[in-house]
């Protein structure tokens, strides 16, 4: 079966005892045992419960995994994955990742001891060149938060493989849509189910899909004795963001395309990454790995951090908040809102300058869009024409 297929059907047949064909949402903490010695599927809702696990199976057939795993978060589903390393442990990652997933990973893996070391996000060879003897897992995020960088998933999976590491990839930015990591010889698939998979921001989940069923076995014993899980009203608006998942990307994808261009000829606009534009530095690799190229967009202005903010305060359909991936067209500045946290040294490291502005291109008409940008672009022109010499 098709993608929009298994996302409207699979995991999600209709209850059997009443015919409802949308999931139950089982608000229940517990379920009745039939006596001592005989326990039912579902016991107790941190271990199991049915919203779950159909979101579960659903999240597996999207990414063409094995095993879905439901989380509270993101972070939750991220700190899951992490699961197995031990003390000693060595981590090769992109450097250019999520600034909660840097986050966790020097202040809470660091102190645990293990290490971590961080390569060039699209350059395979720095990759092998991180590799040490106590490497264990390969952390990929491709497309990048926020330069859009992509990492080559399959040629850095079959060095990986040869060596007996792990490949876990966050797949957030393309969502299951555009890019499935498994397919590309990946072991773990991540997500935060906050961003497209929910579509909609209006709730905060994540998921970790996987084929191995040893690695599944772990990662399912930390959900049930951690107990980071998503509850199962969560679940049930995620499931019913997935089953929009192929028609809301492709419209992301079309504005976001339509937009970049524009904003690619703009005289206020230094520069525009966009996997699906031809300057792209990745284009190619974007064309092989992925089928589609999300409506995730990072422009630099011209004027530094003044113009960025005289932008975002004439910008009057782009929201400015955190979050990505929902309908509303959201934007934010990467240096001070989501690698805020990172010194200045760290976030230069990453390309991470003061005058980037990251898009999340939303579902709203592409003509309103680019009227509402080219509005508060036109006003960026004007202040610096007025702005006296030297400034
Ligand atoms: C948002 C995000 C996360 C963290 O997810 P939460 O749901 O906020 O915990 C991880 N990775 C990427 C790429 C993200 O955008």
């Amino acid at each position: 079966m098709q993608f929009e297929t298994l996302a409207i059907h699979d995991g999600q047949t209709p209850d059997p005892q009443t015919g409802s064909v949308t999931v139950p949402i089982f608000q229940t903490s517990t379920f009745e045992r039939e006596d001592l010695s005989h326990r039912r599927e579902f016991f107790y809702s941190r271990i199991g419960n049915p919203t779950r696990q159909a979101l579960e199976s659903t999240l597996a057939l999207l990414e063409n995994g094995r095993f879905g795993l439901a989380f509270a978060s993101g972070a939750a589903a991220t700190m899951a994955a992490l699961q197995v390393l031990r003390p000693g442990d060595h981590i090769v990652s992109a450097l250019d990742i999520y600034g909660g997933t840097y986050r966790i990973f020097e202040q809470l893996l660091r102190p645990w001891g293990i290490d971590i070391s961080y390569a060039d996000n699209e350059d395979v060879e720095s990759y092998s060149a991180c590799i040490v003897p106590e490497t264990r897992l390969i952390w990929l995020e491709s497309p990048s938060n926020p330069l859009l960088r992509l990492s080559d998933i399959r040629e850095i999976a079959s060095i990986a493989r040869e060596r007996g590491i792990l490949v876990a990839v966050d797949n957030t930015f393309a969502s299951p849509y555009f890019q499935r990591p498994l397919e590309l010889g990946a072991d773990i698939a991540v997500h935060s189910t906050t961003k497209y998979l929910g579509g909609h921001s209006d709730v905060i989940g994540g998921a970790v899909v996987i084929n191995d069923p040893a690695l599944h076995t772990a990662i399912k014993n930390y959900q049930a004795a951690a107990g980071a899980i998503p509850g199962p009203w969560d679940c049930w608006l995620i499931m019913r963001g997935i089953k929009t998942l192929k028609i809301r990307m492709k419209e992301h994808e079309a504005n976001a395309l339509h937009l970049a261009q524009l904003l690619e000829g703009h005289p206020a606009v230094e520069r525009v990454w966009y996997p699906g534009l031809p300057s792209h530095p990745q284009h190619e690799l974007a064309k092989r790995q992925m089928s589609g190229f999300s409506g995730m967009l990072t422009i630099a202005l011209k004027g530094g951090l003044p113009a960025v903010e005289l932008l975002l305060a004439k910008l009057k359909l782009f929201a400015l908040a955190d979050s990505l991936g929902g309908v509303e067209s959201l934007v934010a500045s990467p240096a001070k809102m989501t690698l805020g946290a990172l010194s200045v040294e760290e976030r230069t490291k990453r390309g991470c300058s003061d005058n980037l502005v990251r898009m999340s291109v939303g579902l709203e008409h592409a003509g309103d869009l680019e009227a509402d940008l080219l509005t508060a672009l036109s006003a960026l022109k004007q202040s610096d024409t007025h702005a006296p010499e030297g400034t």
